[in-house]
């Protein structure tokens, strides 16, 4: 009778824990295992009476709020305040833009998949898409990259005048000011595709649309600053940039030293009250061509024109070109790709209030807006070149793993080659699941900051990935650059991307999950907040509620972790049947491990795990894996559930679930507190570490997808640019690859009658012609083999050049160095 009690004493709790069950529940279930174990195992008085008075005083003390908020939470309370890391006004900014969404469910440890299944799949309007049809597709037409990296180092002038002239700089600007009035999703695809024909122009295009002064306007301009610019900047009259980043304030942007003082000063004539501005930026995009620039600075009033404050904060203003004292720089030359990109400075330049975006309403509020812009942007701009360059490798190289020969096979025969095009098919997959999830959660209105940083970071980490592989596979065809090669400018061009809108070191170590801690975790920000409440009444009673909430929180994660662990997530909910549906579960069992790991670490370490940036960057990297894998799950019901793409599918959830894994283990090894951490480990994993890497026999379906002409190919690269109709690159390979597939039967035939011993020519011409005569295959059969020598040799040829010695010897023009760089 005793086991038996132990057993069920240790179910319901269990069992109370694992439901979430509210403190009514608990002092009910528990009076009555009392009850129970008293009755049941006859215990002598002096057993009994000490159990239910420790019973009766927890209930007081726990479920009495009055009792409880004075001996449990008061203390707690203060303690905390002594412990919370003192944050600055432009910290709490961050951390309180933009909003929450699937992120914050992942954080649950128990994710309502139905709620991310019933999401409408993102769609373009008929307009959207005949944009991309037509003028997308006619400017692509007119980039030739070589010539723009190469030669003349710029966009040639049609393409300039093309993108002002049809649009391409006011995709975002609503309609109602002569823009385009463009989803996320369009926007995104317009990039996309420009990113697969040029860097350059996906760059040039892109920034417009970004963080700058079009996105600032729209956001927080005032009527009259909208109704001027707005119209100028969507049909191309004006060329905008943003200016932040300086020598001295990089990714520590909050830092810029960059000064307005408020003041009287002339400006078109009149005196007025306004701002006087000395800065020094760089690596400004843009810069070199803008006519508006956007800049931020830290704003003062030393004379008390404004009122009592003396320092303001950081300001964002427009600041057209041709004011007196500015100073527009050269051109910086970001790795040969050649977008407009430059140092700017100011000197006593005098714009008047009105110039500042969203006039003096927006004064000191400029961090805030920033990142609440860059909270959508980021999510846009960066994922869309990435996927750009996926789909591009995925569809190119994968072709030329069919075209390419050695050892008389395909290249894409050899599991060697297999194993990084999977890698490139399954991940360019996943991006551009993440890429389209997000796009949807911005134009359902949604602002999701932290999602925007794990998109930014891991997309373009996973692009870097994608284009060392097509390297790796394309060999020399791949290094020697010149106008047949289509690796070598993406290639040059992925720092760029790890670097803007958020270097990815610090994406990774400070932002997913440090940003991810306290806005998704159902509990953290209430008891932040509370605990900052200048009304301490009102903040014990918040305290109070959040702490207990987050008590129970942990308990329930602490049994639906083990058990899951125990069951390997088996027996939990997942939406679907079918081959997808054990990751479903899979991921139920990540999430609860996921939610009790940032829990323990967050209450082990508290303020210190700022510090502790890789232990920060292992949890954000298991929240980034539960949102790409459930990006992809999302895509495989959204699409119909294709069954072609199973092995990408397959790929990509064994892949992210054994990062989960590594990353969880990674954790617990380097957690401080040992015992806690053996404890945690004993917790998440107790039956083991069950991951692994995709199998070998997944790697080579993954492959075969992007070698094999069809449906799933083609799904896999759509909205690249191809150029069938004109003389490109990219269509050489089309056709090649197209016709490699009608020949590889003819290519067959020969082989076998070549191993059958019925053929005897060394070489290929002659055992062509061997063939005919035998009657093994036709004429017709051998006209196709033979064009496809022609059309193989297209592909694999590199550029060579005469005049190569003198091109790179030439100095660069104005090697005088800024005063920028002499620090
Ligand atoms: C081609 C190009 C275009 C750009 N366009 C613009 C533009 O239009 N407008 C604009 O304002 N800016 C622009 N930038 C600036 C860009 O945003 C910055 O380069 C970026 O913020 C990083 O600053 P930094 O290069 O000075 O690197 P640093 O800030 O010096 O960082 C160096 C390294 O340290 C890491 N790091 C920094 N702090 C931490 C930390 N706490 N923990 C861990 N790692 C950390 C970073 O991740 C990075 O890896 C552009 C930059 C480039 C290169």
């Amino acid at each position: 009778m005793g086991f038996a009690t132990l057993v069920l004493s240790i179910a319901v709790v269990w069992a109370l824990a694992y439901w979430g069950a509210g403190t009514g529940v608990w002092v009910a279930a528990l009076a009555a295992l009392l009850a129970v174990t008293t009755i049941g195992t006859e215990l002598s008085g002096w057993v009994v009476v000490p159990l239910w008075t420790v019973a009766a005083a927890a209930v007081l003390l726990l479920g009495v709020p009055a009792i409880r908020r004075r001996y449990i939470t008061a203390p707690l309370f203060h303690q905390f305040r002594k412990v919370m890391p003192p944050m600055s006004s432009t910290e709490q900014e961050a951390l309180e833009a933009g909003s929450v969404w699937w992120d914050a469910e992942l954080f649950t440890g128990k994710p309502d998949w139905q709620r991310l299944l019933n999401m409408p799949k993102p769609h373009l309007s008929a307009e959207e898409q005949a944009f991309i049809d037509n003028e997308t597709e006619v400017l692509c037409s007119l980039l030739d990259d070589w010539r723009i990296t190469h030669e003349d180092r710029d966009l040639p002038p049609e393409a300039w005048r093309y993108i002002r002239e049809k649009g391409f700089f006011g995709l975002i600007i609503p309609e109602e000011f002569g823009g385009k009035g463009f989803s996320a999703l369009a926007h995104s695809e317009v990039v996309m595709k420009i990113a697969s024909r040029s860097v350059t122009a996906a760059v040039t295009v892109m920034v417009p649309n970004s963080l700058g002064p079009g996105k600032l306007l729209l956001h927080y301009g005032t009527r009259e600053q909208k109704q001027h610019y707005l119209p100028r900047l969507a049909q191309g009259d004006d060329i905008p940039c943003f200016a932040l980043t300086g020598p001295d304030a990089g990714s520590d942007a909050g830092a810029i030293p960059d000064r307005g003082e408020v003041c009287y000063g002339d400006w078109q004539g009149k005196r007025e009250l306004g701002v006087r501005l000395n800065w020094e930026k760089r690596y400004i995009t843009l810069g070199p061509v803008c006519t508006l620039l956007g800049l931020a600075f830290k704003l003062y009033d030393p004379d008390h024109l404004l009122g009592e404050q003396t320092e303001l904060g950081v300001t964002l203003a427009l600041i057209p070109r041709d004011t007196p004292g500015v100073q527009i720089g050269e051109r910086h030359i970001p790795l040969d790709i050649p977008f407009q990109n430059g140092p700017n400075e100011g000197h006593d330049v005098f714009i008047p209030m009105s110039q500042l975006i969203g006039g003096s309403e927006y004064i000191g509020q400029g961090w805030r807006m920033l990142v609440e812009c860059l909270a959508e942007g980021r999510g846009i701009s960066l994922p869309a070149l990435s996927v750009g360059a996926g789909k591009t490798v995925s569809r190119f190289t994968g072709a030329y793993a069919a075209i390419r020969r050695q050892f008389n096979m395909p290249i894409g025969r050899f599991e060697g080659i297999q194993e990084p095009l999977a890698r490139i098919a399954a991940l360019t997959y996943q991006m551009d699941a993440a890429r389209t999830l997000t796009l949807g959660a911005l134009d359902i209105g949604e602002k999701p900051s932290v999602i925007s940083a794990i998109v930014k970071y891991h997309l373009t980490e996973k692009y870097r990935r994608c284009i060392n592989d097509a390297m790796d596979i394309q060999g020399g065809s791949g290094i020697c650059l010149g106008p047949s090669n289509l690796l070598g400018r993406a290639y040059q061009a992925i720092p760029i991307a790890i670097t803007v809108e958020g270097a990815n070191i610090l994406t990774r170590s400070m932002i997913i999950f440090g940003q991810g801690a306290v806005r998704c975790h159902p509990w953290v920000l209430k008891e932040f907040q509370a605990v900052q409440n200048p009304d301490r009444k009102r903040g014990l009673a918040d305290f109070d509620h959040a702490i207990f909430g987050h008590v129970g929180f942990v308990l329930g994660n602490v049994a639906r972790s083990l058990f899951l662990g125990l069951t390997r997530g088996r027996f939990t909910r997942s939406p679907v049947q079918g081959p997808t549906r054990r990751y479903f579960q899979q991921l139920n069992w990540m999430s609860a491990a996921f939610a009790l790991s940032a829990d323990v670490a967050m209450m082990t370490l508290g303020g210190a795990l700022k510090r502790k940036e890789r232990l920060s960057a292992r949890l954000g990297d298991v929240l980034s894996e539960l949102y790409l894998t459930s990006s992809v799950l999302k895509r495989f019901e959204d699409q119909g559930r294709p069954e072609e793409d199973l092995p990408l599918v397959q790929w990509a959830c064994e892949n992210s679930l054994y990062r989960m894994q590594e990353s969880l283990r990674l954790l617990f090894r380097n957690l401080p507190f040992r015992p806690l951490a053996w404890l945690l480990r004993l917790v998440v994993f107790p039956t083991g570490s069950p991951y692994t890497e995709p199998s070998d026999l997944v790697d080579r379906d993954a492959a075969q997808l992007v070698m094999t002409p069809g449906a799933a190919r083609d799904r896999l690269t759509q909205g690249i640019y191809i150029g069938h109709e004109h003389h490109s690159r990219q269509a050489d390979y089309e056709r090649a690859f197209a016709h490699a597939a009608r020949v590889e039967p003819i290519e067959k035939t020969l082989r076998d009658a070549k191993h059958a011993g019925l053929l005897r020519s060394k070489h290929a011409a002659d055992r062509i012609d061997e063939a005919i005569e035998q009657g093994i295959i036709t004429q017709e059969d051998a006209d196709a083999l033979i064009e496809m020598q022609a059309l193989r040799r297209d592909v694999i040829m590199v550029d060579s050049f005469p005049d190569y010695g003198k091109q790179y010897a030439r100095q660069p023009k104005g090697s005088k160095k800024p005063a920028i760089y002499a620090v």
